[in-house]
């Protein structure tokens, strides 16, 4: 199988949109920058990366005949919104397990940004008190045999919706469309910023990215910063994940290592609490494209981004793709970082 024969069920608008970033790549000083925005691809609450995993997931929770969607993430989770946004779509009810993975304390916290998205969406959302963790918790199965004990039929979605079967296909069909646009646009984008957590939007990338490349396609880097702060997991969770996709699309020989970058330093010592290259990217997107981006992930990603093309680890002659996956919702949740 390849990428195009799995079953899709579209939750976007159509192609996310590519557009260069003129005054950020003149300000920076090296490389063409240019964006692809996940954050204005979906009708579906804002949409963001996971619609697109979600895109293929769908069709299996359908044919599972089940009633009620069941995930987990933090109190400003950007992943359980867009799953209480296709349970709302779908017209299946949604169990949310929202975690205190970030110890922050703005006011409104668990109450603004994403969750009070899903609150409006009309899934039940409970808080829990366990920290941040990107593996399979208790918690997420406790709700699981929740729904089934009353009567309903969960279908579970775990963290990201990385920890999935089918979690990588979303971003190996985000690769293929990168490639149609590069032909429609007359561009080549030789190097992909994408900012990585639970793994599987960098790890589909990679798998899509070498399925075009041994289709005949020029060789790329995709470059995978780290929001999680801890390294080690991410890094072994995007190569496990992007190993198993491969194989799932056909891939016919093992991915090299070297397709395989998680670069660290941008995530300051804690996931959600941003540092101050986090601020400084958020407000340089701000100032310079009126692109927002928020303090968990994006802002990192483009720390990041920033430094890498600064200091001519991304060479001059680049031309720099930048994965914006959405998640302003949460920007909300920490008014203090930009003071009164
Ligand atoms: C979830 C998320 C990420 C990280 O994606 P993973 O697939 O979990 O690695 C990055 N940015 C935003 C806005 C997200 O919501």
């Amino acid at each position: 199988m390849a990428t195009s024969d799995f079953d899709r069920h579209p939750l976007t608008f159509g192609p996310s949109p590519v557009h260069p970033l003129r005054r950020l790549t003149e300000h920076l000083g090296g490389a063409q920058v240019w964006a692809k925005r996940e954050d204005v691809s979906s009708g579906l609450a804002y949409g963001g990366n996971k619609t697109r995993k979600l895109e293929y997931i769908v069709p299996d929770v359908l044919a599972s005949g089940a009633d009620t969607l069941v995930s987990i993430g933090g109190f400003q989770s950007n992943h359980t919104r867009q799953v209480a946004a296709v349970a709302a779509h779908l017209g299946l009810g949604c169990r949310l397990v929202q975690e205190k993975w970030v110890d922050w304390d703005d006011v409104g916290n668990d109450r603004v940004g994403n969750i009070l998205l899903s609150r409006i969406m009309g899934a039940d959302v409970r808080l829990d008190p366990a920290g941040f963790d990107i593996g399979i918790r208790t918690s997420w199965q406790d709700a699981i045999d929740e729904v089934t004990a009353a009567g309903g039929t969960p279908y579970a979605i775990p963290a990201g919706a990385s920890e999935h079967h089918l979690g990588g296909l979303g971003f190996a069909n985000w690769a293929h469309e990168v490639a149609a646009q590069e032909h429609e646009l007359g561009v080549f984008f030789d190097t992909v910023v994408v900012c990585t957590v639970t793994g599987s939007t960098h790890a589909g990338m990679i798998a899509g990215f070498a399925e075009l490349e041994d289709a005949g396609g020029r060789p790329r880097r995709v470059i995978g910063i780290d929001a999680s702060a801890t390294i080690d997991k991410t890094r072994a969770q995007v190569a496990r994940i992007a190993r198993h996709t491969a194989s799932l699309i056909g891939l016919q020989r093992e991915l090299r290592d070297d397709e395989i970058t998680v670069l660290e330093g941008w995530a300051g010592d804690l996931y959600g609490i941003p540092v101050e290259s986090t601020v400084e990217a958020i407000r340089l997107s701000g100032r310079l494209e009126a692109m927002i981006i928020d303090p968990v992930y994006e802002g990192k990603s483009m720390a990041g981004l920033v430094d890498l093309v600064t200091s001519g680890e991304i060479p001059r002659d680049s031309t720099v793709l930048y994965a914006h996956l959405g998640g302003q919702p949460a920007l909300n949740a920490y008014p203090g970082i930009f003071g009164d």
